[in-house]
């Protein structure tokens, strides 16, 4: 740092009015909700904020021979609303697989299915006449007697579905393994600022969703174990003593116990022999539950400590296939995941008592379980040990926060949840790997293809929402350019600021519905800062990352350098001057700097000394056209 003094940074770009707050876009309806007192400007929820919510009692049932779920539920739906809702709107995620239901992405043959089929359907006692034959993912059901604010109406359906041969986020994973998830009709989400959500589920976004209390129980034939969300009620009605014993001990062990093995599972050894057997579980204040069933997988168990004030553990569960290797190191990785997650970013102690990793192909979160392919890690990193599967891991793992214990909107702005999963990602992976090598992954897996790609859709404000991009403006508005946003802040607040922050965030808005604006106006709030300058550059404009050295000066004692930010977002970046002796001094400069003129900036260096080269460099904000970062004397 020696002979390195930055003695001032000038502003001088003139045509533009720069305002010192200024103002975000914000939706009609969201000005609305704001006026009506749901949601405020300080990002705290208002004093009228209400949000809608079940209580849901499942029981279903699995015939593996015929693929068939079928279920009845029981729902306590309660309308917290100042409205009347003359409709219920009812979603079952799973009429995706009807040939006909519109889709995102590409699927084979094996993934259509006749979807949902309601054999009975009553309202208060009432009964509905229901066809679902038409049915798409999301359908209105109007009510004979309308559901007046502040009361509650009891459902009652019964149903069936056939499980896909082609697996994705459910499915038949093989013959007689299943994961079964948006297994039930639910109440759509009906909010404050956007009323009925009724945009169909199509495969690209994710989801939306009450937060519900949920009883749930799974009958299914001898031999077949059942992994799900919530815990587990009955161990000692299902699973034979022994098996149970250390399930139970594993809720107290640091050590991974292996639950069943291969051998135990085909010598009929692990559930007890009853010709079907109903695993019950419970689950509150959450936004949907999930399962998955096996006659061949194994099953370890340990646990970890989550929070030390009440020495609260969490039970970490894993079934896979015994011939999955990656998948044996699967329980270690989450204790690791668990406790970092509760301690370091987010430093939120583990919401959940439980989370299961299962086998699937899905690389998909849900509440207490992930779904992850297997890897063979030459795959992606070459032989690097299993570090890709657990980095997938890690960040199913993390979506725990975002959007599970932040009941965000993943249909509509999928950068509330997909951002922060690849933000902790790439901060566990420093902590596993080393910042060189997380650098590395998360520049080739999460960068690379989008600062490189020049086309308009790459561009699309992050703001834009989800439904209305697809492809690699999906995709990137949703993981990368937030991600990076996010790392962005935090190195312009600093670790503690943005921290503190962040969990003003969470603290507010934990197991409710935040939407972009609560987000930006809680971190403004939390930092005690208005941030609105810097969310507008990274959300609401067309900006790219591209810094260029302009030209570099020399005057008497000191050289003007002149960086230009074409591409626009406001990043952090570091100065790397080199003298002709051969020393080299960096500097650091915070996307504040950016903030009264994001075009360019002068650095004046002080030095008697000749400087060889100058070269500026944003890391992991990799640059568009890197060539024109360095500038050699
Ligand atoms: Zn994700």
């Amino acid at each position: 740092m020696k002979r390195f003094i930055l003695l001032s940074t000038l502003f001088f770009f003139t045509g533009v009015n720069f305002l010192s707050a200024q103002e975000l876009y914000m939706p009609r309806n969201v000005q609305i909700a704001v006026k009506n007192g749901t949601r405020t400007l300080d990002g705290s929820p208002g004093i009228n904020y209400w949000q809608n919510g079940g209580k849901y009692n499942i029981e279903e049932t699995v015939t593996p021979e015929t693929k068939v779920v079928s279920g009845v539920e029981q729902i306590v739906y309660s309308n917290n609303s100042p409205d009347t809702l003359k409709i219920l709107a009812i979603r079952f995620v799973n009429n995706v697989h009807k040939p006909e239901s519109p889709r995102g992405s590409e699927v084979n043959d094996n993934f259509f299915t006749t979807g949902l089929d309601i054999t009975s359907f009553s309202v208060n006692g009432e009964n509905y006449n229901i066809d679902s034959k038409n049915w798409g993912t999301v359908a209105a059901v109007r009510l004979k007697q309308p559901l007046l604010p502040h009361s509650s109406a009891q459902l009652n359906i019964a149903w069936n579905y056939p499980l896909s041969k082609q697996d994705g986020r459910e499915g038949q994973v093989d013959s007689t393994t299943f994961y079964v998830a948006y297994s039930y009709p639910r109440v759509s989400v009906y909010d404050d600022y956007n009323g009925w959500d009724f945009l169909p589920h199509t495969l690209r976004q994710e989801f939306y969703n009450d937060f519900n209390d949920y009883q749930l129980s799974i009958k299914v034939p001898k031999d077949y174990v059942v992994w799900a969300t919530g815990d587990l009620l009955n161990a000692d009605e299902v699973l034979q003593p022994g098996i149970a014993k250390r399930l139970k001990d594993s809720y107290t062990s640091n050590d991974v116990i292996h639950i069943a093995d291969f051998n135990e599972m085909q010598q009929h050894k692990v559930t007890l022999q009853n010709d079907w057997n109903t695993w019950k579980f419970s689950a509150d204040h959450i936004t949907d539950v999930c399962y998955a069933v096996s006659k061949n997988y194994v099953w370890d168990a340990s646990s970890a400590l989550v929070d030390s004030k009440d020495n609260r553990r969490a039970s970490i569960q894993a079934a896979y296939n015994d011939t999955a290797e990656d998948f044996h190191h699967s329980v270690k990785w989450a204790q690791n995941s668990l406790q970092y997650f509760s301690t370091k970013w987010p430093g939120v102690s583990y919401p959940f008592p439980k989370m299961t990793a299962f086998q699937g192909h899905a690389d998909m979160e849900y509440p207490m379980m992930v779904n992850d392919a297997t890897v063979s890690d030459t795959r992606r990193f070459g032989n690097q040990g299993f570090k890709f599967a657990q980095m997938v891991q890690d960040h199913e793992i993390a979506h725990t926060y975002f959007p599970f214990y932040m009941g965000t909107n993943e249909k509509r702005y999928a950068f509330m949840d997909e951002g922060w999963a690849t933000t902790f990602e790439y901060l566990i992976g420093v902590d596993e790997n080393g910042k060189a090598h997380e650098d590395s992954v998360y520049k080739m897996f999460r960068i690379n293809r989008y600062i490189h790609d020049p086309s308009a859709e790459e561009d699309q404000p992050i703001i834009t929402m989800s439904t209305q991009v697809s492809g690699a403006g999906y995709g990137n508005n949703s993981y990368g350019k937030a991600s990076l946003s996010y790392l962005a802040l935090k190195d312009m607040l600093g670790d503690a600021t943005f921290k503190k922050a962040l969990h003003h965030y969470m603290d507010e808005w934990h197991g409710k519905h935040p939407i972009p604006w609560d987000y930006f106006n809680a971190m403004s709030t939390g930092s005690g800062q208005n941030l609105n300058w810097f969310f507008n550059n990274w959300f609401f404009t067309n900006n790219y990352i591209d810094l260029k050295i302009d030209t570099v000066q020399r005057e008497k004692d000191f050289y003007t350098v002149k960086v230009k930010n074409v591409g626009g977002f406001a990043i952090p970046f570091d100065i790397k001057i080199i003298y002709a002796d051969g020393q080299i001094a960096m500097l650091h400069e915070t996307p504040a700097i950016w903030e009264k003129n994001s075009k360019e900036q002068l650095f004046k260096i002080s030095s008697k000394k000749i400087i060889k080269s100058v070269e500026v460099d944003g890391g992991i904000f990799m640059d568009y056209t890197p060539d024109d970062n360095i500038w050699k004397g």
